[in-house]
């Protein structure tokens, strides 16, 4: 870590939308689908065609900005940004510019060590490109635009970040909010979150800011770190030796870990930006906003604290239960049926998510239904299965499928709760036992524990063990007592 440093990130992440078409036209935007069977005369710029903006995409644009405390303007506007580039048949990308749809927002970041507040400057709606694909054994490019016309949100950041683990959290902070909207589902691999970092260094106390640099295009939080922890490597090296860092574009190379410049860079007059005469000035007035605002979910701050005032969990379990929105449904669908809320979240946390892992799945009601764990963390609390017995029962119900009451009366599993058989194998045990016993007597408090287990173990492991305990102690003290009167 640079100690003379500080380090300065701001981070340009573009989410895309999951609405059903794309942002000015009707075409699919579903992912993975043959090359190009996703377009029409809109995607593809044939003439004569015009955009209408997706209703969808304006909402969740306000969705966003509500998330994250933004001013939303009552007029905005879509603007191109040109580019010449065989992926945008265009010839320009329909953008917002000066006014963007939310301005002025944050957002609140955990790390290990504290809570943040990240400001947002802007979010923006705009369209996403298509691909080229090069093939380098016939030197021939493939143009894919299914992915051309896709809405996206730049949600631009405040270089209010201080390092690339402070990065990460913000980025998986907004993941987080995306996949509780509803309204992207936020996987990185398949290019729904990509991220623009930029990044500076200035010496520690020093108020105005350093000139940055650009990492373009990174698709995954490993990659972001990295990417940023080179790059603070580099310019302290460049600082350090008395040269300067020169504002520039880079690309962040995987294989090597490295940034490099990128070849065309354009500066924002480059792209010759103008509202697009084809699209009026998006309006929105007070009641749309309230209209959005009344279909919105509990966010995921709202609902990291209900775990910890009302269900009274602690800030690491109510961490990791509002990692993803399945997560904490799932868990308090389990507390509906169980009321046990520490008991529902070990079970979540330990035995679902393990199978979750196995599965490669983040949606807990195909483990087991919620119905079915709350029911079986009943069957402990009443004391008519042992915890370990419900280990057996769980396993049961996994593969099955079957509600853990039917499991546990069909293999006569309840534990054995009555009195009068538990001191039957109790005084079979002492009995067969006479030596331990005698152990006892003589003043061996350890062998107490030994025989409990030898009662367990007769029972084939379904006595209650808290009873066994007591009567076991009970049973002693009645032969203490007699050899004392004797
Ligand atoms: P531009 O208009 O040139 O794209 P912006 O002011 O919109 O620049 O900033 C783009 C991104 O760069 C924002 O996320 C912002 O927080 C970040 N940024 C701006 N200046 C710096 C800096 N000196 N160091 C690190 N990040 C910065
Ligand atoms: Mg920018």
């Amino acid at each position: 870590m640079p100690q003379d440093y500080e380090i300065v990130i701001g981070l340009e992440a573009h989410v895309h939308l999951s609405t059903k078409s794309k942002a000015f036209c009707a075409s699919s935007t579903q992912f993975g689908a043959a090359p190009n069977t996703c377009t029409d005369p809109v995607t593809l710029a044939l003439p004569g065609t015009l955009p209408v903006a997706n209703r969808v995409m304006v909402e969740y644009g306000i969705m966003l900005g509500l998330a994250t405390k933004c001013e939303i303007r009552r007029s905005n506007r879509f603007a191109r940004k040109h580019y010449f580039y065989p992926d945008l048949p265009k010839g320009y990308q329909i953008s917002q510019f000066d006014e963007p749809i939310c301005e002025r927002g944050s957002m609140t970041i955990r790390t290990a060590e504290s809570s943040r507040v990240i400001g947002i400057k802007r979010i923006h709606m705009e369209e996403d490109a298509g691909k080229n694909i090069h093939d380098p054994h016939c030197g021939a490019s493939y143009l894919d635009l299914n992915r051309a016309g896709v809405p996206l949100l730049e949600v631009v950041s405040e270089p209010d970040l201080r390092s690339p683990a402070e990065a990460v959290a913000y980025l998986r902070t907004l993941r987080q909010l995306v996949r509780f909207l509803g309204i992207s589902d936020g996987n990185m691999e398949e290019g729904s979150l990509r991220c623009d970092a930029n990044i500076s260094l200035r010496p520690r106390g020093e108020m105005s800011f350093g000139t940055r640099t650009e990492i373009k295009n990174i698709n995954s939080f490993r990659f972001v770190e990295k990417a940023l922890e080179y790059e603070t490597v580099r310019q302290i090296k460049l600082l350090k030796s008395g040269r300067s860092v020169v504002q520039e574009t880079l690309l962040f190379d995987s294989q090597t870990g490295t940034t490099h410049p990128m070849r065309d860079k354009e500066e924002s007059s480059d792209y010759r930006y103008f509202p697009d005469p084809d699209l009026p000035p998006l309006r929105i007035p007070e009641s749309w906003i309230e209209e959005v605002r009344s279909k919105m979910p509990k966010l995921p701050e709202q609902r990291y604290h209900d775990l910890m005032t009302v269900y009274g969990l602690n800030a690491y379990d109510a961490g990791v239960l509002t990692a993803e929105r399945e997560y904490v449904d799932y868990f308090e669908e389990v507390f509906n049926h169980c009321s046990n809320a520490k008991s529902a979240c070990n079970w979540i946390t330990t035995e679902v998510f393990a199978k979750l892992r196995k599965q490669g799945s983040n949606q807990p009601q195909d483990v087991v239904k919620a119905a079915h764990l709350g029911s079986l963390i009943r069957l402990i609390d009443q004391e008519v299965i042992s915890g370990k017995m419900a280990k057996n029962v769980f396993e049961e119900m996994t593969s099955s499928g079957r509600d853990p009451k039917e499991i546990v009366e069909k293999q006569g599993l309840k534990q054995i709760t009555s009195e009068g058989d538990l001191k039957t194998m109790i005084v079979n045990v002492l009995e067969r036992h006479s030596q331990q016993v005698g152990e006892y007597l003589a003043g061996n408090q350890r062998v107490v524990g030994f025989l409990v287990g030898q009662v367990m173990k007769a029972s084939s492991g379904s006595a209650n063990p808290k009873m066994v305990n007591q009567l076991l102690q009970k049973e002693l003290d009645l032969i203490k007592q007699k050899n004392k009167d004797s």
